[in-house]
């Protein structure tokens, strides 16, 4: 019966009827989910039927998941989600804050043009390293220039250097206390019509969670408010992978 209802993936609001029959018949209401439930089972099947991952970005991946932070990779799906959205936009000119192991900079190095430029903010040197070993490795590190500095100098720097709105594509996952500082100077360095991609938005489901009280949380819960009434911005909030906010510069 399960199978039957969500092979009706395409029923509109107009169907309430049928679906309150199948939830009737479940004694579930269906009418009240306006989103599924993931478990590992289906996150396994997510993969199996959509990933791509190039053979440079799947050795990454299986070198970080030996490392004690392995847990600061964006997931996989997240990277190839990314690359869709350069793609479709026709980025060239894009910024990274929080690079770790270098996947989600791989992932969008994949995806810009070959004289495209993604300018990367890190302030480790030991796991950057292992970045542009695999950057090399794929013979994307041309496309990338990795600034080892701390992230809000790096990207003041480049809007004293004139680049102000010059950027297609902004990326932001680093330290979550200065999230709203990143969000300003990314806003300065795109241009009208750029995405700026923002990880972490639900931090573990933390954002809802009464008992949480922390920087980090504290810090999303900020971001996250604030922008919510930020008419310089389109934005929509994602449940990918930890949450992902997509905004777009007016
Ligand atoms: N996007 C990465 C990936 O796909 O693997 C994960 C980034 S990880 C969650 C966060 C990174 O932010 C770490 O590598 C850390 O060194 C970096 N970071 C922390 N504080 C920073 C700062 N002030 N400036 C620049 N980078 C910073
Ligand atoms: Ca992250």
């Amino acid at each position: 019966m399960l199978h039957l209802i969500f092979e009706y993936g395409h029923l509109n609001t107009t169907d309430t009827a049928l679906c309150q029959f199948f939830g009737t018949k479940l004694g579930v209401s269906m009418m009240s989910s306006k989103y599924i439930r993931l478990d590992q089972q289906l996150y396994d099947y997510i993969l199996a039927s959509s990933l791509r991952e190039s053979p440079v970005l799947a050795q990454l991946r299986a070198e970080t998941a030996t490392l004690p932070m392995a847990v600061m990779q964006i997931a996989p799906e997240q990277g190839q989600f990314m690359a869709l959205l350069i793609k479709l936009m026709g980025a060239r000119r894009a910024v990274e804050v929080g690079v770790y192991t270098g996947y989600s900079a791989l992932a969008v190095a994949e995806a810009l043009p070959d004289d495209g430029l993604l300018v990367a903010c890190d302030i480790n040197a030991e796991t950057t390293a292992i970045a542009q070993r695999y950057w090399r490795q794929a013979e994307l590190a041309h496309k990338i220039d990795l600034r080892l500095a701390p992230a809000a100098q790096t990207l003041r720097a480049l809007l004293s250097d004139g680049q102000a709105e010059s950027f297609d594509f902004a990326f932001i996952d680093a330290d979550k206390t200065a999230y709203g500082e990143y969000y300003e100077l990314c806003l300065a360095l795109l241009r009208p019509g750029g995405l700026l991609v923002v990880d972490n938005v639900l931090w573990g489901g933390a954002v809802v969670d009464e008992a949480t009280d922390d920087d980090d949380t504290r810090a999303i819960q900020e971001f996250n408010a604030q922008l919510r009434v930020d008419r310089r911005v389109d934005l929509s909030l994602l449940p990918l992978a930890d949450g992902l906010s997509l905004i777009r510069k007016c």
